[in-house]
């Protein structure tokens, strides 16, 4: 038997929902997507909270709710996943890539105020594997030189830090709802916002542009089909009514290899910033010292039936993105040397502990052979 890397947490209740809303004879465009959407806004506390079918669909209509165009500038970090530099290339703004700090992998925050010109509009900073930026300093310079804030929490849902849930301060957020993430909609993403103009946009453009009459057929501008389906919106709420657990659940695992893992040579156990009030956890990711190849390690890990992924691969080293922008190694030094050595391990909601032992016992022994 395998040890995936994820896996999602579906149980009867996921199942009996999906097929109500099969046998309601409404799919699309209907009561779940509301409550879905209800339910959203109030677990975060923003005004707005607006379903779309990915976590990219919500991040591109925040970039386009915002204005931001051709030859703008978008301060972010080299170091998460390609969709938070993918939804503002689809709008031909230019990445201003920032290096992270080596504990918590987010953008290294003392180093954003330098890299605004005047052709900067937007600071997008990314929850990291589930650890919240501080988003009260982001906002405090994005006022200062007055930019707009897009928090891509697609990786943190229900983490805090200092008092306040990621995605509720920023000027616009997002959640994202892929298998891996920690509830999921299958696919999915949702957009929170206390602004009532960008919630407008976004609500017409995720569909096709429509007023917000909504009329049928009656369209005021270009737009995308960018929905969430009623049987992904089921999904979403049930998953949602049962987060508390879920979070809790995860933040087991993450204990139990933490206490397993703490003491090993070699290996470097996530460090969490201690203003996280709570940490809603995506991934366990490792780093290891150097002298031990990661990727041979995944490689063994995987001949005993392990499952393990890098990373992040970093964004400036994307074949497009070097050939577009003209990166190459070396530019972001903390972000190359974390996307060579961290490593993903296997991290679900319904983890046994005796998993976790395993995983263990053979990386140590792997790590122990460098
Ligand atoms: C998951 C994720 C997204 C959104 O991904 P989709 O597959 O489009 O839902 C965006 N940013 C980050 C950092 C993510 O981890």
């Amino acid at each position: 038997m395998r040890i995936p890397l994820s896996k999602p947490d579906i149980t009867q209740e996921e199942i009996n929902a999906v097929v109500e809303v099969l046998q309601s004879n409404i799919l699309s465009i209907g009561p779940k997507l509301l409550e879905f959407e209800k339910s959203m806004a109030s677990y975060v506390g923003t005004k707005h909270a607006i379903g779309v079918n990915s976590g990219t669909s919500g991040l591109h209509l925040l970039i386009k709710a915002m204005g931001i165009s051709s030859g703008d500038e978008v301060i972010t970090t080299p170091f998460s996943f390609i969709s938070s530099t993918n939804c503002f290339l689809y709008e031909s703004a230019k990445p201003v890539f920032t290096d992270i700090d080596d504990k918590t992998f987010n953008i290294n925050i003392d180093m954003v105020e330098d890299k605004i010109t005047d052709k900067t509009k937007l600071l997008l900073p990314v929850d990291v594997f589930g650890q919240p930026v501080n988003i009260k300093e982001y906002m405090n310079i994005a006022k200062k030189h007055n930019l707009k804030v897009i928090e891509d929490s697609c990786e943190a849902i229900g983490s805090e830090y200092d008092e306040a849930k990621t995605g509720s301060l920023a000027d616009g957020a997002v959640f994202a709802f892929y298998p891996n993430k920690q509830i999921t909609t299958a696919e999915g993403g949702i957009i929170v916002t206390n602004d009532d103009k960008i919630a407008k946009v976004c609500r017409s453009l995720r569909s096709q542009g429509r007023a917000e009459t909504g009329r049928w057929l009656h369209h005021e501008q270009i737009g995308y089909n960018y929905r969430l389906s009623e049987l992904h919106s089921v999904l979403g709420v049930t998953q949602l009514s049962r987060i508390e657990k879920i979070l809790e659940r995860r933040e087991k695992v993450a204990s139990l290899y933490n206490n397993r893992l703490r003491n090993v040579d070699g290996i470097s156990i996530p460090w969490i910033d201690c203003k996280v009030n709570k940490m809603s956890w995506f991934v366990y990711v490792v780093t290891f010292d150097e002298g031990i190849d990661r990727n041979k390690v995944m490689e063994m890990l995987s001949e005993k039936n392990i499952d393990s992924k890098p990373y992040f691969t970093p964004i400036h080293l994307q074949p497009y993105i070097r050939k577009m922008f003209g990166f190459k190694e070396g530019d972001f030094p903390v972000t190359e040397r974390i996307g060579n050595s961290a490593l993903a391990l296997p991290f679900y909601t319904n983890m046994e502990e005796c998993e976790v032992d395993t995983v263990c016992d053979v990386l140590k022994d792997i790590v122990s052979k460098f």
